[in-house]
């Protein structure tokens, strides 16, 4: 059966794709993901794709442009809860995936969702059946959960990019606001005149805000001859 496979990422795509084929089926994936947030997580998540596409030979349909406005145009996210929000959010994307397996003339679509131990398998498999009912594409039900822990253990094998969070950015945050987990740690400006904390730390970091040249607030960040030490990389021309 040629089937349109709706892909969220690629470590979730790796068992799946492997059984249809060994099955018999023949399978296109489909990369329509307008839930993932921000811009260069969605880059990070396409991108790990096209490199999982270097390793097996699977054609891929890729929706490029990036969905925010989409998204929260199609789910209902103010005073609704996470299933409410979800279930639009399966519907937007296995909705896009239909209409292209009926487009392309597939005989039916699924979704690596069903392969997630983090989704609402039951909401995935009841908007898929639904969609299908829509659509008149026969939607492929399969239980791929079993496979999640051998999907990850071989994506982090590969070196493809394995993300942390849902995809949008309530995920985002109800992935994270229990925790105390930043990007970054900061370190704030040595106070003029005081004797910087510099020790064994890297001689221009004292000296924030950079290029300020303020050498005077911190002897080991002054050259012998008394110009300022700069970073390596963009030490100026004396
Ligand atoms: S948590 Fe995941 S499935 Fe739910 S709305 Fe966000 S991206 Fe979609």
């Amino acid at each position: 059966m040629d089937i349109l496979l709706h892909i969220c990422c690629a470590a979730c795509a790796i068992g799946p794709c492997e059984q249809l084929t060994g099955q018999g089926h023949d399978v296109t994936g489909c990369f329509t993901n307008p839930n993932i947030h921000p811009f260069i997580e969605f880059r990070r998540r396409k991108k790990a794709l096209k490199v999982w596409q270097e390793r097996v030979p699977i054609a891929v349909v890729y929706e490029e442009e990036y969905g925010l406005k989409a998204y929260l145009d199609s789910v209902r996210w103010s005073g609704a809860d996470a299933a409410v929000r979800c279930g639009d959010c399966y519907r937007l994307r296995l909705e896009r995936t239909a209409r292209e397996a009926g487009r392309l003339g597939f005989a039916a679509f699924s979704t690596t969702l069903l392969a997630s131990e983090e989704q609402d398998h039951a909401l995935v498999k009841r908007v898929g059946e639904e969609v299908a009912g829509r659509a008149g594409v026969e939607f492929f039900y399969a239980d791929w959960r079993a496979m999640a822990p051998e999907n990850h253990r071989r994506a982090k094998e590969m070196g493809l990019y394995l993300q942390n969070y849902c995809g949008c950015v309530f995920s985002e945050w109800e992935r994270f606001r229990n925790t105390t987990r930043h990007a970054y740690r900061g370190s704030g400006p040595a106070p003029c005149g005081s004797a910087p904390p510099c020790g064994s730390a890297p001689r221009w970091r004292c000296c924030w805000p950079w290029p300020v040249r303020r050498p005077s607030c911190c002897p080991a960040a002054a050259m012998p001859d008394g110009r300022p030490q700069w970073p390596s990389r963009r030490r100026p021309t004396p």
